[in-house]
């Protein structure tokens, strides 16, 4: 039996593309590694029917069963993978639906050439794909921010008085932070979900200038500390940086772009799930590589890198459903 262990991403790992070195998971595996909180994990075990989830020490991360995978990829997307199959049979919409906010921002990105990616500054993998419905630290969606180019250092918020004078993704839902149990519950509300600090206040009660002081009344809290780790690399929220870069500048820098910039374009039955909802369905992936997506780019660019986006107008013209 293989063990995956050695071709784990580790933590904070710098990720390089490795092309040829594809390692096959055994098939037969029982042991499925399910999202994590902090540094557990839960695994479930099939064979058992109805077997409970047992908590062990993380650092194992398994492929799903019967993929094939390159060893350097965030551990999020096994994770979530790994969850979706062992929570439900329907694994596939789930994948698409945790995963559309960024594979929407990646279409887009492809599209513009305008890359935004949430990251630790030295890595070369981004932990979160970004686009115009994400959130900042201020409260308020990258779309409510001023316009934006590829270059831009610092997006401040347009939002009627708001202070942010920079734009800094949050989580906004708690799947982005590995808390895959909220979204079960009945009565959860993913509106009013907000992510937090050591000091139990929402990002939202810090400034969102300067130092990110707390705001709430007898809060001595003077810096936004996360109470959460980023799933894909187990750091905090401050150890990150969200970046906008062109395509030319990702491919200096050893980033990915373009198709490889999508959700586990290194998995193509996940990336499917991801985009389709369907493992096997290849129709938007070929539609992104051949026509709409990318080729589009080079054949008609939107003008260049440094033309703003203004938000609110449908960008690539090319709207994938979803549903
Ligand atoms: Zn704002
Ligand atoms: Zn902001
Ligand atoms: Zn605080
Ligand atoms: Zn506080
Ligand atoms: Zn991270």
């Amino acid at each position: 039996m293989s063990r995956p262990t050695s071709n784990s991403p580790s933590k904070g790992a710098v990720a390089k593309k490795k092309p040829p070195s594809k390692v096959t998971h055994d098939a037969s595996s029982e042991n499925r590694v399910v999202p994590r909180s902090g540094n557990r994990a839960v695994v479930m075990t099939k064979s058992a029917g109805k077997a409970g989830p047992v908590i062990v020490k993380k650092e194992t991360i398994l492929a799903p069963k019967g993929y094939t995978m390159r060893p350097v990829v965030p551990a999020k997307n096994y994770d979530v993978v790994s969850f979706a199959r062992a929570m439900n049979d329907d694994f596939a919409p789930r994948v698409q639906k945790l995963f559309e906010p960024e594979t929407h921002a990646a279409i887009i990105a492809q599209r513009t050439g305008i890359y935004i990616g949430w990251r630790c500054p030295e890595f070369k993998h981004d932990c979160q794909r970004v686009g115009d419905m994400s959130k900042c630290f201020c409260g308020h969606l990258l779309g409510e921010h001023d316009k934006y180019t590829g270059r831009s250092i610092q997006v401040p918020c347009k939002f009627g008085g708001c202070p942010c004078k920079a734009f800094a993704w949050i989580p906004s839902r708690p799947e982005d932070i590995g808390e895959f149990w909220f979204q079960r519950r009945r009565d959860f509300d993913v509106t009013k979900w907000r992510a937090k600090c050591r000091c139990k206040h929402t990002h939202e009660a810090h400034a969102a200038t300067g130092g990110r002081q707390c705001k709430a009344k007898g809060c001595s809290c003077f810096h936004f500390n996360s109470n959460f780790l980023c799933a894909a690399c187990d750091r905090h929220w401050e150890d990150h940086e969200t970046f906008f870069e062109t395509e030319d500048m990702r491919k200096m820098n050893g980033l990915p772009y373009g198709e490889d910039y999508l959700p586990f374009a290194e998995m193509p039955n996940l990336r499917n799930a991801a985009l389709t909802g369907d493992e096997y369905d290849e129709s938007l992936y070929q539609a992104l590589t051949t026509g709409q997506g990318r080729p589009a780019i080079t054949s008609n660019p939107p003008a260049d890198n440094n033309t703003p986006v203004p938000f609110g107008q449908n960008r690539s013209g090319f709207r994938p459903v979803y549903d």
